[in-house]
């Protein structure tokens, strides 16, 4: 942020409209046409839920919230269109928007019958970011703004409560000071521990009035002495400069980094919200809370949330004070629960959809201050959308659209195996943040979460309370363990949404981040120790718990019969082995659309002779240490097929350049020699001719088979014989011979020939009488293929979109040396996200969508699929379908996430 300058930088001001009492003149325009201030209140309101993009999220649902009648504070938005214009002005505030905002203050003065700045009836407003999506902690909320030494006595009058006004003004100065003057919070909290002390209070509600207004003194001194500056008095100014310092906020380094975890692109900026204040800090009948209409964790439809009584703003989250969960609340009001109950419904009502509310109570009268859908795990999704549905909330449809995909994740995730669990022993017991089951070792600081992960380690990232700055460490960890804060805190909130396993406020854990080590129960733990957490029941354990794999709910099972109706694409796996094939087809897969061959030949018996091939001088040498390969394919191939018996299995034939299955240092290469009786030279020799500057670009995929029919050969025989013998067992086999890597028409035609040739060649020598109809089809990677499809087609019974290589090649970008730039072009939003992991539709899916009609040009309704990463990637998926394409193949844990992501692309 700027620094501040002691007066509010000079705007380039119209005429003020000095009155206040005027009903609303013509808003000042932000020269896009539009309005720059948004009112809502019982006077009228502007806003509308759906109007997210302009008021974003917080001031959409404000407005909203208003709208049906529910009790919310009075206050305007200013839209995201001036945080552009701020930016695009050089950090100016367009002209014309102080005088709005003033005629909006002059609304809520007389609305609610106070005055901004009076000394003894001052009207008090928080300053609130809020962008189109939501970004926990961009920016700290100010609250009590307005406030200034004069009317702190007013309020303390009027209010008859000495200790209220100034517990609302330190928090002012501390709040603003932070936020707009860039005054570290640490010397706040300094100051603050000397009053403590002082008064002898453990908590901050135990400071009297006396102590808290030395403690604004004290706080007063703190700024000028950091900031050389005085707390701005003029309750205008305080406004115009938080107002500038929510804009600046938008670009504050973590934002930028959360934008980027989150792929939060294309928004214009962030709002701002202008509230009036509601009270929580006027004593013990007075509170603040966060609650989530249905438990966020498991669905389970309960209201589900903590509050503290006599606490205002963030101390729930910020976990200053250990909050009561909402359920104990019926014992302090009653009448207060039992109205959130009757939120709860008319908001689910309305949005239909689980809320994440906050509220704060004032004087006994309940005040709602924000709604938004609420984050969810993976299962506490599926159970929603079920129960929604079965409580006639929402239509099938709808249920199938309200899952994010991608988190059906966390339903596969694996969970502690019940019997080495029992045995496990436990050090602490926090609160189930965030399910699933992690185990690692201790990493203390998010950098080093990020460097081990990235090392290779399995790592617990562990924190008194995790941060914003934090996330690029939680999200590297395993999972995340804190020893304080609350459920609604932010490493809970966090790790909830991206399905990482969390234990927060495990109490018994002291954490002594210097030394690096916790101890927990009289024992010590250091960064080489493994724990082991339980994020369903926060259970902290010591040593490595075994893990497994996670069993499936009726839920579940009722939302992939819904995905199954609505979509259209079919849905295949990546899998090599019998094994991956039998989990992909219990997750529903509906054939292989990718089957490597490559693999296959790295087993200790099989290696071998994979060698002797590649070091044979001439054909009959390569054919006969071919010969030695093949039954081992045939009976990998016959594994393969019987596992996904009736359905389709694309087998690719050999792929990467020789090399690769040779070894490369000189001790390795002697070994080698000596196995094969040849001379460690003759090795070296040939490791060297097979070297190459280029491998992925050199010789690999269907040059191979150019170069050397006879290895075309013994697959594809391989794979005859393997079909044959499982026939003769009555297993339905249906392979599909897939040739990659093809350029040209010429190079497919060629190979087919020879394809074709060899399995007519397996049948009679077998003399197999029957139907053996094998398709031959080839993988389009290199956007030469694409783009002469149609003469490919000639020779294709089927195309599949091999998208990591195509990506490769229509970027020019290495996939094996992308990550040492690519971070860069994400940061700069060069490009919207990796597309290695997310189709890149505007060209590479050009390519993709010019194949298809190509290729059936030549050939109507030719199968096409892809089988790339992006296979599993909802995005990419919804393109799949759009262009037409048949089906996507992706891995076996990503296809229950392909199957709802294909029926939400259906249904848009
Ligand atoms: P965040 O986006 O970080 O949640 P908010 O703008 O929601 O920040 O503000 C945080 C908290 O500050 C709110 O949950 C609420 O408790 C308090 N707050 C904000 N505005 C007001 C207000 N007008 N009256 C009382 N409390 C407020
Ligand atoms: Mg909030
Ligand atoms: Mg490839």
């Amino acid at each position: 942020m700027a620094t501040v300058a002691k007066k509010p930088a000079q705007v380039p001001t119209k005429p003020t409209a000095k009155s206040t009492d005027k009903p609303a003149k013509a808003p000042a325009s932000n020269g896009r046409g539009g309005k720059m201030t948004y009112y809502f209140g019982q006077t009228r309101t502007d806003g509308r839920g759906d109007q997210k993009a302009l008021l974003g999220g917080k001031g959409a649902n404000l407005a909203d919230m208003t709208s049906i009648g529910l009790p919310v504070p009075p206050g305007f938005t200013i839209t995201t269109e001036v945080c552009d214009l701020y930016y695009k002005n050089g950090k100016q505030l367009p002209a014309g928007l102080m005088d709005d905002v003033r005629r909006a203050i002059g609304m809520l003065e007389k609305e609610l019958g106070k005055k901004f700045g009076d000394r003894d009836n001052a009207l008090l407003v928080s300053v609130r970011s809020g962008a189109a999506a939501s970004m926990p902690g961009m920016m700290n909320t100010i609250l009590n703004l307005g406030l200034n030494d004069d009317s702190v006595v007013g309020l303390a009058k009027a209010t008859n409560n000495e200790r209220f006004a100034y517990d609302a003004y330190r928090r002012l100065i501390n709040m603003f000071c932070d936020v707009v003057m860039e005054v570290d919070h640490q010397h706040f909290e300094e100051a603050f521990d000397k009053i403590k002390a002082k008064y002898k209070a453990k908590e901050d509600t135990d400071v009297p009035a006396e102590g808290l207004k030395a403690l604004c003194e004290a706080y007063k001194k703190v700024v000028r002495q950091q900031s050389g500056r005085d707390f701005p008095q003029e309750p205008l100014e305080q406004l115009e400069l938080a107002i500038k310092a929510v804009f600046g906020s938008w670009n504050t380094p973590r934002a930028i980094r959360y934008r980027q975890v989150e792929g939060i692109t294309g928004l214009l900026g962030t709002a701002v919200n202008v509230q009036s204040m509601a009270f929580g800090n006027m004593g013990d009948d007075c509170g603040t809370g966060v609650a989530f209409t249905r438990n966020p964790s498991t669905g389970e439809n309960r209201f589900y949330g903590e509050f503290l009584i006599n606490a205002q703003g963030e101390d729930v989250v910020a976990g200053i004070r250990t909050p009561l969960p909402v359920s104990e609340m019926p014992k302090w009001n009653k009448a207060i629960h039992d109205q959130l109950l009757k939120i709860k419904k008319t908001l689910e009502d309305h949005y239909r959809n689980v809320q994440d509310i906050e509220f704060t109570i004032e004087r006994g009268k309940l005040f709602m201050l924000q709604t938004r859908n609420a984050k969810r795990t993976g299962p506490a999704a599926v159970k929603i959308a079920c129960d929604m549905l079965r409580e006639g909330l929402i239509d099938e449809k709808t249920a199938v659209r309200m899952i994010p995909a991608g988190d059906l994740t966390q339903l596969l995730l694996p969970s502690f195996d019940p019997a080495s669990k029992k045995k496990a022993e436990v050090l602490a017991t926090g609160l189930p943040a965030s399910p699933g089951a992690a185990v690692g070792k201790l990493a203390f600081t998010a950098e080093e979460a990020v460097e081990r992960t990235h090392a290779g380690e399995r790592v617990l990232l562990v924190r008194k309370e995790t941060s914003p700055e934090d996330i690029d460490g939680m999200h590297s960890a395993a999972g995340i363990v804190t020893s304080t804060g609350g459920m609604t805190s932010h490493a809970a909130v966090v790790a909830r949404g991206w399905g990482r396993c969390c234990v927060a406020g495990a109490g018994a854990i002291h954490i002594d981040e210097k030394a690096r080590k916790i101890t927990v129960g009289g024992r010590t733990f250091t960064h080489k120790d493994t724990l082991s957490i339980d994020g369903s029941t926060g259970e902290v354990m010591a040593g490595e718990v075994a893990t497994q794999h996670p069993k499936l709910s009726g839920d579940f099972t009722t939302v992939m019969g819904w995905a199954d109706k609505y979509r259209t694409l079919k849905i295949r796996t990546n899998a090599d082995t019998p094994e991956d094939a039998q989990r992909a087809r219990e997750f529903g897969a509906e054939g292989i659309g990718l089957c490597r061959t490559e693999h296959m030949f790295f087993g200790e018996d099989r290696i071998q002779a994979m060698r002797e091939m590649i070091l044979a001088e001439n054909v009959a040498d390569r054919e006969k240490a071919l010969t030695r390969l093949l039954p081992f394919q045939r009976d990998d191939f016959a594994g393969i097929l019987k596992a996904m018996k009736g359905l389709p299995v694309t087998i690719r034939l050999l792929d990467p350049p020789l090399h690769e299955f040779l070894p490369h240092d000189a001790k390795s290469q002697a070994e080698m020699a000596k196995s094969l009786g040849v001379s460690p030279a003759k090795v070296k020799v040939r490791v060297q001719q097979l070297h190459e500057m280029n491998p992925m670009l050199g010789h690999r995929g269907c040059r191979l088979a150019v170069t050397y029919p006879e290895i075309l050969v013994m697959q594809v025989t391989a794979i005859v014989e393997a079909t044959i013998l499982c026939k003769k067992k009555n297993v339905d086999a249906q392979p599909e011979i897939m040739i990659p890597l093809v350029g040209t028409a010429a190079e497919l035609a060629l190979l087919r020939d020879l394809t074709e040739q060899t399995i007519a060649n397996v049948i009679a020598a077998k003399k197999y009488v029957g139907a053996l109809d094998i398709p031959i089809g080839t993988m389009i990677e290199i956007p030469r293929a694409a783009l002469t499809s149609d003469a490919i087609a000639k020779s294709a019974d089927f195309f599949s979109f091999g998208t990591n290589d195509l990506t490769q090649m229509t970027f020019g970008f290495s996939r094996d040396d992308v990550n040492t730039f690519l971070p860069d072009y994400i940061g700069k939003e060069l490009l919207p996200k990796d597309p290695f992991q997310s189709l890149d539709v505007a060209g590479v899916g050009q390519l993709v969508e010019m194949s298809v009609q190509k290729g059936r040009s030549t050939k109507k309704g030719l199968k096409c699929g892809i089988c790339g990463e992006h296979g599993g990637d909802p995005a990419s998926i919804v393109f799949c379908h759009q262009t037409g394409l048949d089906y996507v193949s992706c891995s076996p844990f990503r296809v229950p996430i392909a199957r709802l992501a294909a029926a939400q692309a259906a249904l848009k």
